[in-house]
């Protein structure tokens, strides 16, 4: 239905945001191309929750019920010291019985969107990399390089991905969906600048017989902020963050994600510094440890372009906004932005809607962002804030997955506001 018109809109990087934009594109008929320079979707469960007020935006694309079907619900947020709980965050609305934030494997979401996707005529292009993009109040232009592997060498003969065809594509929009070295950011001279330091984190999922209550627990311990994700099938996920990790390892510092798996090289994911972390940080977890299938240390940095566009070339997700894991921010707000950019795109294209419509898209999430990465002075204790709670307060920030007034609401139930 799509590969026959002139496409509208370029989508790059089909990550989460990138398929969320396409499919938003293509349920009002617009036309368009989705490419990405990766092989295939991601494979694991990195970004592993789907929001409350995200949940809703998937009703339009008969996506909900599979992605609840395949999910864990959690319906509070507990927090916890080394000692004990101390503050307690509701996720639920007793108008709306499904409301919860659903635990389910980034791949699990990509895969459900590319399958609608598919069936709705639209052929993600694997292997295809967007380049030297260019743009102006009229139209943008870009290349879509096809990468090919190529045998190189003979005394250690080894492939590698080059480019086989460029096509030059004439495009009323680009979406930049493609993630922390987004190309469309390079390309339109947008700065990229650090909100705060980098965060190292130790992560472990494990299976284990603790009840896990459909509760994501957050613990401040250890001069950071560690979190228990319950996972579907028995498993859960610990995330322990590493202050000091960083000055052990400034060699790393280029890289955003510092993906050092496994066991070997690096002793903070062996099974004694896990053992370590639960019983100086949460020992209240009296729970198993079997099968762990997953360790690691990531690292997290923490930017925001100081523009989500312009003219004709808007990002979404990552390539606008980078921040710590816990909530779940980065993803889960960057597929809302898609949202709004198909919405307002389509309103642009067809509904004879001016072109500084889209500038107001930038303005409004680069303010959120602005209000989320702390830089319009952070959550505030209210009356009656627990003193714990307040003592905590910029921290929570990056934990609460929501935004807009969804958040005001979620930090107002524990005294806290902005
Ligand atoms: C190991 C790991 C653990 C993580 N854990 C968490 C977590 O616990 N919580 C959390 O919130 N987040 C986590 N994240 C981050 C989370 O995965 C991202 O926030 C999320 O994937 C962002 O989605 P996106 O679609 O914006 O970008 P991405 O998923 O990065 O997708 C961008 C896509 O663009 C493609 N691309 C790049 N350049 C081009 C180009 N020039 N042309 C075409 N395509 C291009 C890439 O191949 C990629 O597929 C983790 C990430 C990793 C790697």
């Amino acid at each position: 239905m799509f590969g026959k018109k002139s496409p509208e809109v370029i989508v790059a990087g089909a990550g989460p945001v990138g398929q969320l934009a396409a499919l938003a594109l293509a349920k009002r008929g617009i036309p368009l191309r989705i490419v990405d320079t990766g092989v295939w979707a991601c494979s694991h469960s990195y970004a592993l929750a789907l929001h409350p007020g995200v949940i809703p935006l998937l009703d339009e694309f008969g996506l909900s019920e599979a992605a609840l079907e395949r999910a864990y619900p959690v319906k509070t947020i507990g927090f916890y010291d080394e000692a004990e709980r101390r503050a307690q965050i509701d996720l639920t609305n007793p108008d709306d019985p499904r409301q919860c934030m659903a635990v389910l494997r980034q791949d699990a979401i990509e895969s459900l969107f590319e399958k609608a996707l598919n069936d709705a005529g639209v052929k993600i292009e694997w292997r295809h990399e967007v380049a030297d993009i260019a743009s102006n109040v009229d139209h943008a232009i870009a290349k879509v390089n096809k990468l090919q592997r190529e045998s190189r060498g003979y005394v250690v003969a080894h492939s590698e991905w080059v480019v086989g065809k460029t096509e030059k594509i004439d495009v009323p929009f680009v979406i930049g969906a493609d993630g922390y070295e987004s190309e469309a950011r390079r390309s339109m001279g947008i700065a990229f600048e650090e909100t705060g330091p980098a965060e190292y984190f130790a992560v472990f999922e494990f299976k284990t017989d603790a009840d896990l209550a459909n509760e994501m627990k957050v613990v401040f311990a250890g001069d950071g902020a560690n979190v228990l994700w319950p996972l579907p099938g028995g498993f859960c996920r610990w995330s322990f963050q590493l202050p000091e990790y960083e000055s052990r390892d400034a060699r790393r510092d280029k890289d955003r994600l510092l993906l050092s798996g496994g066991l070997t090289g690096n002793n903070m994911v062996d099974d004694a510094h896990l053992a370590q972390f639960i019983q100086e940080r949460a020992p209240w977890f009296q729970g198993s440890i079997e099968q762990i299938v997953w360790r690691m240390v990531v690292r997290f940095e923490r930017k925001l372009a100081d523009a989500f566009g312009r003219d004709r070339v808007w990002l979404a997700g990552d390539a606008a906004h980078l921040t710590g894991p816990v909530g779940v921010q980065s993803m889960n707000l960057g597929m809302a932005e898609a949202h709004d950019l198909a919405f307002l795109m389509n309103r642009v294209l067809h509904e004879g809607a001016p072109l500084s419509d889209m500038e107001t898209y930038g303005q409004q999430w680069l303010s959120e962002w602005r209000r989320l990465s702390g830089l319009t002075g952070g959550l505030k204790p209210i009356d009656g804030c627990d003193p714990w709670v307040a003592g905590h307060a910029r921290a929570i920030l990056s934990c609460l997955p929501a935004h807009g007034r969804e958040l005001d609401k979620l930090a107002a139930q524990i005294g806290l506001g902005f």
